[in-house]
Order: C-alpha cells, then structure tokens, then sequence
C-alpha cells in the first residue's frame, strides 16, 4: 500500500534533480549580458522581444563600453561555435557600414559571435545585393534595428568628390555617392563643410533608399522595425546617430 507513493516520491525527487541538472547546465552557457542573450533555443522568444528601440540601446551600451576600452570578453569557444551552429543565428540587429578597415561594427559596438548581421561595402552604399542582405536580416533573420553606418574621413566619399574616372568598377559606388555631394554642393555651404556634409547625407541617402523596400515598408509600418543612420567619429570611438529622415 505503501509502496506506489513511495515510487512517487522517488520519481519526483529524479525529475527535481534533473531539471537542477539541464538548469546547471543551461546556466553555463555564456550570455552575452543582462539584456540579451543569444545562444539557446529560447532565443527565438527573446529575440521578438528585443524592440528596436532597445537593440538601438544595446548598441548604445557596446560603443560605450568600446569609447572606454572596457569591452568584455567574448565567448569563442568551440561549445560557442557548436551552439551557433546547431542552433542558428539570431542577430539582434542589421549593420550596414563602409568597408574602412577602422570601422569594423563587431568591435565599436562590443558585439560577439551572432549578435550582428553586417552588410559591408564600401561608402555603405545601398544597391540590390546590400538591400537583399538587409532584407534577409530583418525578414529571415527577425533583427528589429537597423543601423546604416557611415564614419568621417570616408575615403569612398572622397574618391566622389575629387571626381575624375574611377579605375575599374569603382565608379559604380562613385555613382552612388555622386548624388549626396551635389546635394550638399547645392545648399551653399562652406567649401570646408562639403566633406562631412556630403558623408551625412549620403548616410542619409541609404537609410531612405532601404526604407523604399516594400518588406521593410511594411515591418516599420507594424511597429516591428526601425532604421536609422549613424556616424562614426574614428578619433573618439563615438557613434553618434542622425536624425531620422
Ligand atoms: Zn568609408
């Protein structure tokens, strides 16, 4: 008569301690700080939870930290690379930014292994290739932010300035920034001005040119995107972000 609950309490006290046990080992697992994690499978919840607003804070937070050189360490261990790969990517935000090797996004917002989904090109111009990438990140991938970064002293930006034939295909990115420095020519400002001027507002220029896309249209429509453009300054670290356009 005793003996059923007696099996009861013992099966009990087995599903109480491996619950402690998988709880121990979840635990182990790496989270890239308080606000985020990015690496098991609930993360699919917690990625629909991460708004822009609070992606744009985490990025915020990781040049912070970079600007102080207090960046935190990053898991890049081979159980990292495993549950990235078992498990896929779910990248809190989208990164387009110039190719300038002094403006690598994993490192001025002190993101690790899966958290940003960059787009690369140089002058961080926006053709078909780069808005099918960004589209992939914010469609595919879920990512509710993102981040069009240009920086100063954009040599893409100078290239377009100096004018003259471009060698090879670099005049199909000339061609793109060409329109943002007549623009700028166009409003009278100071010669001096013309450089950084010119680099805003062709910052500006992708974010519109991303915002023309019906996916992302429709995604900022519902509340469940934003898109915004950034500056990076090279000397201090800052990234500081435009108004929006
Ligand atoms: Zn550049």
């Amino acid at each position: 008569m005793y003996e059923v609950p007696t099996k009861k309490v013992k099966k009990c006290i087995f599903c109480i301690i491996l619950v402690l046990a998988l709880t121990m080992l979840l635990g182990c697992t790496p989270q890239k700080n308080e606000t985020s994690s990015n690496n098991n499978e609930s993360e699919a919840a917690v990625l629909t939870d991460v708004s822009g607003a609070d992606s744009l804070k985490l990025l915020e937070e990781g040049d912070a930290r970079f600007v102080d050189a207090k960046t935190t360490t990053k898991d890049i261990s081979v159980a990292k690379r495993a549950d990235l790969s078992n498990n896929g990517q779910f990248p809190f935000a989208v990164v387009v930014s110039c190719s300038d090797s002094r403006v690598p996004p994993e490192v001025i917002f002190d993101q690790a292994l899966g958290e940003l989904f960059v787009i690369r090109v140089a002058g961080n111009v926006i053709d078909p290739v780069t808005l099918g990438s960004v589209e992939y990140g914010v469609e595919h991938l879920k990512s509710q932010l993102v981040v069009v970064m240009g920086h100063e002293k954009c040599g893409a930006v100078k290239a377009t300035m100096d004018g003259g034939v471009p060698a090879g295909s670099i005049g199909s990115i000339v061609d793109k920034i060409q329109p943002s420095v007549e623009k700028v020519k166009a409003t009278g400002v100071p010669e001096s001005d013309v450089y950084e001027d010119s680099i805003d507002e062709n910052i500006k220029n992708s974010v519109v040119e991303i915002e023309k896309s019906p996916i992302i249209e429709e995604l900022i429509a519902a509340g469940k995107l934003k898109v915004v453009g950034a500056k990076y300054d090279l000397d201090t670290g800052t990234v500081v972000y435009l108004p929006e356009v």
